[in-house]
């Protein structure tokens, strides 16, 4: 099966279907927030777009890997499904030019420049595991994190620095109280 979509071979003998499966490795895909890079899975269709030298390539990704936790700092399992839609355009001329205001509309949020002809499936499928990562991934949405004092797993066991706290707090109002009194008299 192709693993390159390839313009070039578009132009000549049409719509091109790529499937390709990835073990990742954990400096393949960018962010603290993966303890383990799994496997990924693409498939792809590219054919010709609407506008001359565009092509559209659309498909599906799924993906799994461990992340680490934002809270617990624990890895959990994670899975993503997702499917896109690129086009791909010419990159032009004009970009980098001064007074030449590139608009990007939201019709075009999905359009990426290309200056070489080939794509490799790979890439694209390291782009869609990108989008999938959580800015801050969670275990568990309930997940009680860590004690800032002595580090303990909150969600797991139960520490008695709160405790600790609530009786700092009291001693520092009584501090206070004091320093008032003094000044009443
Ligand atoms: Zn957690
Ligand atoms: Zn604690």
């Amino acid at each position: 099966m192709n693993e390159i979509i390839s313009f070039d071979e578009i132009d000549k003998h049409g719509p091109q279907t790529c499937r390709g499966s990835y073990e990742l490795s954990a400096g393949e895909v960018e962010g603290d927030e993966i303890a383990n890079a799994g496997a990924v899975s693409i498939d792809a269709t590219a054919d010709k777009g609407h506008i001359a030298g565009e092509y559209i390539v659309d498909g599906s990704a799924n993906f799994t890997a461990d992340l680490t936790c934002s809270r617990c700092v624990e890895p959990y399992p994670f899975a993503n499904a997702s499917s896109f839609h690129v086009r791909f355009r010419p990159r032009p001329e004009s970009l980098g030019e001064e007074n030449e205001e590139v608009e990007i509309s939201d019709e075009e949020l999905d359009v990426e420049f290309y200056t070489e002809r080939t794509v490799p499936l790979r890439d694209l499928a390291l782009e869609q595991i990108q989008l999938a990562i959580p800015m801050k991934p969670l275990c568990d949405e309930a997940c009680l994190g860590l004690c800032p004092r002595c580090g303990a797993n909150k969600s797991r066991e139960e520490c008695s620095c709160d405790q600790l706290a609530t009786d700092e707090r009291w001693s520092a109002l009584e501090g206070i109280r004091a320093q008032l009194k003094k000044k009443e008299v």
